[in-house]
């Protein structure tokens, strides 16, 4: 290894493991990594998974790869021979900025599982140049630049067989492929990431510092950016060009390689099973159908052959996130897949009498859910809640058509990166405790459960902890020169920034908490809540929530009666890489989304790994968080499912009778306008989120704000009992087993794939 390393090193920079620059090693350790995967062969087997994805979120790769292929140790011990450490060398990689939130990273966890599990199975997205955007905080508001991610030397390798033809209404482009190889945990065989892209794309598009860009040229636009503004025409057609660029590329990838295979297409599925992750894909029902139908085949036959093929996973149950396409945008962009999309939407029609459930509705708009619950062979909600409120409510009436179809799969995350690679110390402990099955078994961490009365095991969860809030404080200050107390409890709501999941609530919190120390009810331990999360760049109202939060950080550095005893904080540009720092460091994780409208949430899953105590709604996972660790293990607060659904339904929530009722409640919402406030913000900002919660507020935080502070209050008296606190830390450890992606993967497959 060693050696290998001064040879790449000598060969590349003339320098050794002695002269070489941190970047350098970087350098010709992603190198080394590489061609060690490149060596490795192909996992194979009859029938192949195609996972396709809008966003993988797949983070840094360095220290997952090296830890996958068995490297990672070796690795480290030269590096420190050399007094380098291996974190320090992969803050030189940039992280590839392809997904926005939790779908995304879902994908990205999925394809560690499907490697680890030894099963075929490739990821199919897109490669943008700029990613999401790059979050830049001045004058307590964000601001977007472009996160340009894709360096000389990077895991991308250009794959010569990615060329296809893709057409569209006015031109025919023709892709190139860009392949990252992904290693599984102990395993011989690696998958791939295929991200097709344009060579035509041209970045100078885009100016510095900022997203702005031509929208209407195609050819030089197309790959720049996940999810460009789609507040204007020109935006929501590029992204019908971009979705539709993604599938067919997939598609034709799927059937080169089925026949490569010697697959019969009459029998695709028995050699294919497509994963369509949210609705961004699902135009490679009908661009497949197209495809097979070129190859000789009838309209009758290629729809069935698709049929038994596609499998579609719902992640929302918010009508704004369900998409729904015009058909004159889909005229003007891919007028060749409208006569198959009519033909489906006409056997529906035929077949089933319940209009509300056809596939383009009477505005003319394709509803791509429709679409995929019709022509999928199986649908799949993420957390053992929302999929009951799918077949329940949201989906009753294709559930009602289809019950066999439907199925729960609750998300996990890969143990991999979300707790040996982002906190080895607590890895060694409990390898220390219980041994190393664990990381192939994650059962075996229910043994920990012995230790949670071992007063020695529970102070060393808490020293670890502490050296992850000392590290966390180290981070925050020499990022953003932000000084927080290590010695203070670390609240933590990092996610994307959306009103359901209620951000703004737990500013009410804070706002609460500075009203209570300016009264004198100083907190025993000092608290620090932090928060990290990107706000879509069109989404006025999220915008005003990080603006807030950027203020009460303001104000709670600068006042010196509240500084002592509580800072608001919020790092910027959260992405996988923040996570990683910021969830090992956490004691509180705030899970508090209007319940019903989280779909599962993962960061729930990756916080309880790593021994935080989850302050949550009963929504999403949270519920089966709950029901594995026991109502002495987390804090549940707020209105059930069931009443919000019913809240909804009958019109029945009114905010301001809220703020007018209640004296707390208006001094809470009138805070967000009054003097402090108002001197460091912007007043339009200010007001206008002032208005929302007053009059609209419809993500209901002031129903559930009371009993939040309640139960807050609480869990903060609660943490005075330092054993106490660290046993419950240490069952959340130990039932976390059950979230880990491979448990996901396998349900998948048993189920819906059946690919070995
Ligand atoms: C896990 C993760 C998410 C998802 O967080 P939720 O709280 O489940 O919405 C979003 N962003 C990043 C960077 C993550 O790692």
């Amino acid at each position: 290894m060693e050696q290998r390393l001064n040879t790449l090193l000598k060969d590349s920079f003339g320098h050794d493991l002695n002269t070489a620059s941190e970047k350098e090693i970087y350098e010709a350790l992603l190198t080394l990594t590489k061609e060690e995967m490149q060596g490795r062969p192909r996992i194979a087997g009859k029938k192949k998974l195609y996972y396709i994805s809008a966003e993988f979120l797949i983070g840094k790769l360095l220290s997952n790869n090296l830890i996958n292929i068995g490297l990672f140790d070796e690795v480290s011990s030269v590096l420190k021979k050399y007094n380098k450490d291996i974190t320090e060398i992969e803050a030189y990689e940039p992280e590839p900025s392809l997904g926005n939130g939790g779908l995304g990273r879902l994908a990205a966890c999925f394809l560690d599982s499907i490697a680890s599990l030894d099963l075929p199975g490739d990821g199919i997205g897109l490669n943008y140049h700029y990613g999401l955007f790059e979050q830049k905080f001045k004058n307590n508001l964000q601001n977007e630049v472009k996160n340009p991610w894709i360096t000389e030397k990077s895991w991308l390798t250009k794959d010569p067989e990615g060329k296809f033809e893709v057409p569209f209404r006015r031109f025919t482009v023709t892709s190139t492929l860009y392949d990252i190889d992904v290693p599984g945990y102990n395993r011989e065989g690696v998958n791939k990431l295929h991200l097709f892209d344009l060579d035509t794309v041209d970045e100078t598009l885009v100016g510095d510092d900022t997203i702005d860009f031509d929208k209407e040229e195609i050819e030089k636009n197309l790959t720049l950016f996940l999810y460009p503004d789609d507040s204007d025409d020109a935006g929501r057609k590029l992204r019908i060009y971009q979705q539709y660029f993604m599938v067919s590329c997939g598609a034709q990838l799927i059937l080169k390689e089925t026949k490569e295979r010697g697959g019969d297409l009459h029998r695709l599925n028995e050699y294919v099973t497509i994963q369509i992750n949210d609705t961004h894909p699902s135009m490679v029902i009908p661009e497949l159908i197209r495809l097979i139908q070129i190859e000789g085949f009838t309209m009758d036959e290629a729809i069935s052959i698709v049929r038994k093929t596609c499998a579609y996973t719902n992640h929302t149950i918010l009508s704004e996130a369900l998409e729904k396409w015009p058909m004159d945008y889909m005229e003007a962009v891919v007028p060749h897949l409208l006569p198959i999309i009519r033909e489906l939407d006409n056997r529906v029609r035929k077949e089933v009498a319940d209009p509300s459930t056809y596939i383009i509705d009477d505005d003319n708009r394709v509803h791509m859910a429709h679409m995929d619950i019709h022509y999928g062979y199986s649908i799949n909600g993420v957390a053992a809640l929302h999929t009951e409120i799918l077949k329940n409510s949201e989906l009753n009436n294709f559930y009602r058509l289809y019950p066999g179809k439907f199925n729960n799969k609750t998300n996990g995350i890969t143990f991999r990166r979300w707790l040996l690679h982002c906190n080895p110390a607590l890895a060694e402990l409990i390898t220390e405790k219980i041994g190393d099955g664990f990381k192939t078994n994650v059962n075996k961490l229910t043994k920990l459960l012995e230790y949670k009365d071992d007063p020695e095991t529970l102070m060393r969860l808490g020293e670890i902890k502490k050296k992850k809030k000392e590290e966390l404080a180290a981070f925050f200050k020499e990022t953003q020169d932000l000084t927080i107390d290590p010695n203070s409890i670390f609240d933590v709501q990092v996610k994307r920034l959306h009103e359901y999941k209620r951000q703004q609530m737990n500013c009410l919190y804070a706002i609460y908490k500075i009203m209570e120390i300016k009264k004198g009810n100083k907190p025993k331990t000092p608290l620090t809540m932090i928060f990290g999360a990107k706000a879509a760049p069109a989404y006025i109202i999220a915008k005003d929530i990080i603006h807030l939060i950027l203020c009460l950080q303001e104000y709670t550095a600068n006042d010196p009666e509240i500084a002592p005893y509580f800072r608001v904080v919020m790092a910027e540009n959260y992405n996988v890489t923040k996570a990683a720092k910021i969830i090992p460091a956490a004691e509180i994780s705030e899970q508090i989304s209007l319940a019903s409208k989280e779909a599962s949430g993962t960061s729930n899953m990756k916080f309880m790994l790593n021994g935080a105590v989850t302050l949550g709604t009963e929504d999403g996972a949270n519920v089966e968080i709950k029901d594995l660790v026991g109502d002495d293990n987390i804090y549940i607060f707020g209105e059930k499912s069931d009443t919000v659904i019913d809240l909804y339904d009958t019109a029945g929530y009114c905010s301001k009778d809220f703020y007018e009722k209640d004296e707390l409640i208006k001094k809470l919402v009138d805070f967000i306008v009054g003097e402090e406030m108002m001197k460091l913000g912007d007043k339009e900002h200010l007001e206008r989120l002032y208005k929302e919660i007053l009059n609209k507020d419809w993500f209901m935080t002031l129903l559930d704000i009371k009993d939040y502070i309640r139960v807050k209050e609480k869990m903060l008296s609660d943490y005075e009992d330092k054993t106490a606190w660290n046993k419950m830390a240490l069952v959340n450890i130990a039932k976390a087993g059950f979230f880990s992606s491979d448990r996901t993967i396998e349900q998948y497959n048993k189920e819906v794939w059946h690919l070995k």
